[in-house]
């Protein structure tokens, strides 16, 4: 969401009549748009701005504005750790960033951090139609913001307020328009994406309307989504899922932990079991669904039995991959007043190879399972580490690499390729055969002698 809000806010500075600098050592204007989710985001931050500090020195006409979640939450101390900062806006006035950078040149340092967001400002369409994207064929879109939960480790509603959903009618004129300009593939976004529209309308769930609606936008082939909240995992959204051709069968459930106390603790509101239940009927109900999640160790108090009780169920869930944290306490959290429970780092660590041992177990016989089967893959381009293959998502959302013998494919094809081998966090494979082009028009930079 943090990386969708800043191709957001590119989108409205270049509106406001700039443009990228290849680098901060060229640029005019500098936005750091900050996030409080990975540890240390302060340090980063500090870092970054003192690095800029001597930038600003050599040229004092540059601005430097703070932007995100630890805008949000430290606001004027900022400026008082780094009194070279021209602007710090908080995450309900991300629209507000070019003003604000204008209104700095003739006024000087100014600090519009606002408590709650505006219903209003935040369905407005703008920044998502202005949004600078990073990709011409998969295109991020944020369908709601703030989160109306009280997970104890977590900062998120502290900084990004209560939900608020964006109307459907505008999220499916929005994928109407990213599908005309090339886009096929489409990630809805929210912090609970499977409560959106409770603060819309209290009929029926919208979340699973948006899914089929999204399914009849011509143009767009994959529709994928992050998070839903097990808790609110609703028997209409998996039917959206198994109905709509184009949502692909692929869940990100976050689980957290596997043991009932640590997950009331964490203020969850779900029992293992309810969610075991609900990741068995979603694997009923839909064909061949790949299940991710997120796991937290050593939240505090977490006990010996609890972890190993945690390691079974996460065994039995048969996970395809999970992003797994370490607890780490976010200031204006419950869970950081829980310094009395905190565990020690060596006994963290030992669970923590415990886990991914686990995890790595169930990933690679997922990913044994498909050798020899055909996955359609949308290529994303070269791969990173070896430029003679391919890397692309197959349907499931998986990373899989092949060998790229065929001139006519490039980032955005869509190509059948058969599976050859399985890592825990890869596929591999041959191409078989291409699909069809890329849609996105591309831009062919003209030669001047
Ligand atoms: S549901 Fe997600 S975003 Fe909301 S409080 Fe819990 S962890 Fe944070």
């Amino acid at each position: 969401m943090n990386e969708h809000d800043t191709e957001r806010l590119a989108g409205m500075l270049v509106a406001d009549g700039m443009s990228p600098a290849p680098s901060e050592f060229d640029a005019d204007v500098v936005v750091l748009n900050t996030c409080t989710i990975r540890e240390n985001a302060d340090l980063k931050l500090y870092s970054a701005l003192g690095h800029l500090k001597a930038l600003k020195e050599q040229r004092p006409d540059m601005q430097i504005a703070v932007g995100g979640c630890m805008a949000q939450k430290d606001r004027g101390q900022i400026l008082e750790r780094a009194n070279w900062v021209d602007v710090v806006f908080g995450t309900h006035n991300l629209a507000a960033a070019p003003s604000l950078l204008r209104r700095a040149r003739k006024e000087g340092p100014l600090v519009e951090v606002l408590d709650a967001p505006d219903p209003e400002a935040n369905r407005d369409m703008a920044p998502a139609l202005y949004a600078v994207r990073d990709s011409p064929f998969a295109a991020w879109m944020t369908i709601q913001t703030g989160c109306d939960n009280s997970c104890a480790y977590c900062i998120v509603p502290a900084v990004r307020g209560r939900e608020i959903s964006r109307p459907l009618e505008d999220l499916v004129c929005e994928a109407t328009m990213l599908a005309e300009s090339g886009v096929v593939e489409i990630t809805l976004l929210g912090q609970n994406v499977n409560s959106y529209g409770r603060d819309i309308t209290k009929r029926g769930p919208l979340f699973a309307q948006l899914l089929c609606a999204l399914g009849d936008v011509s143009g767009i082939e994959r529709v994928r989504f992050t998070s839903p909240h097990p808790k609110d995992l609703r028997p209409e959204t998996i039917r959206a899922m198994s109905d709509t051709p184009n949502v692909c069968p692929q869940l990100h459930l976050p689980l957290q932990h596997g043991a009932n106390r640590v997950l009331s603790s964490m203020r969850r509101g779900y029992t293992a079991e309810r969610y075991m239940e609900k990741l068995a009927r979603a694997r009923e109900a839909i064909d061949d669904l790949a299940v991710t999640t997120d796991l937290i160790v050593g939240f505090p108090g977490e006990s010996d039995e609890e972890f190993d009780a945690s390691l079974e169920i996460i065994s039995a869930a048969n996970f395809d991959s999970a992003y797994t944290f370490i607890f780490s306490p976010r200031e204006g959290t419950r869970a950081a007043l829980m310094n009395d429970e905190f565990i020690h780092d060596d006994v963290i660590k030992e669970r923590f190879s415990r886990l991914k041992h686990v995890l790595d177990r169930s990933a690679l016989a997922k990913h044994d399972a498909r050798v020899g089967l055909v996955e359609e893959v949308l290529v994303e381009g070269p791969s990173r580490r070896n430029d003679q293959m391919w890397s692309g998502r197959t349907r499931q959302g998986k990373l899989i690499h092949f060998p790229a013998n065929d001139s006519t494919v490039r980032a955005g094809s869509l190509v059948s390729v058969r599976v050859r081998h399985g890592a825990p966090y890869f596929l591999l494979g041959d191409m078989e055969t291409v699909l069809r082009a890329p849609r996105h028009k591309v831009r062919i930079p003209l030669l001047t002698s």
